[in-house]
């Protein structure tokens, strides 16, 4: 069996964001050089997620609006932010959208299905972010 594990850092310029990292994870499986297994792709921090949905902008403002009806940006109705931090909402956004997703690689490229995209989900952004991908299989 193979390992393979890769980091990326994203910095996004606005503070709430979707970025498509599909492409990025294709790249490590190539890299990986292993052609049947699992890729493990994970944010490394609280307060943004990893997920599988449609590449459709609508969706993502979807997204957007309907995270901010579940729990508002407001940093004034939060017991988090009574720490000093103004990121209560953040916290709440990554735990609903998840912290990871795993991928079945057939034949050396992802087994998506049709309409599948990775996104990270930023929700603090504005500073560097890690993500994981760790990928196992021969
Ligand atoms: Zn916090």
């Amino acid at each position: 069996m193979k390992v393979y594990t890769k980091y990326l850092t994203i910095n996004t310029k606005k503070r709430i964001d979707f970025v498509n990292i599909t492409k990025q994870v294709k790249e490590a499986i190539y890299e990986s050089k292993i052609k049947e297994g699992i890729a493990l792709v994970n944010s490394m921090h609280i307060t943004s997620s990893v997920f599988i949905n449609d590449n459709e902008q609508g969706l993502l403002n979807d997204f957007r609006r309907w995270l901010e009806k579940l729990a508002p940006t407001n940093e004034k109705i939060y017991e988090h932010n009574l720490t000093g931090e103004d990121n209560a909402y953040a916290h709440l956004w990554r735990t609903i959208m998840g912290r990871e997703v795993v991928i079945a690689i057939s034949n050396g490229k992802p087994d998506f299905g049709p309409w599948e995209s990775i996104f990270y989900g930023e929700f603090d952004g504005q500073r560097n972010k890690k993500i994981l991908i760790k990928i196992i299989g021969e």
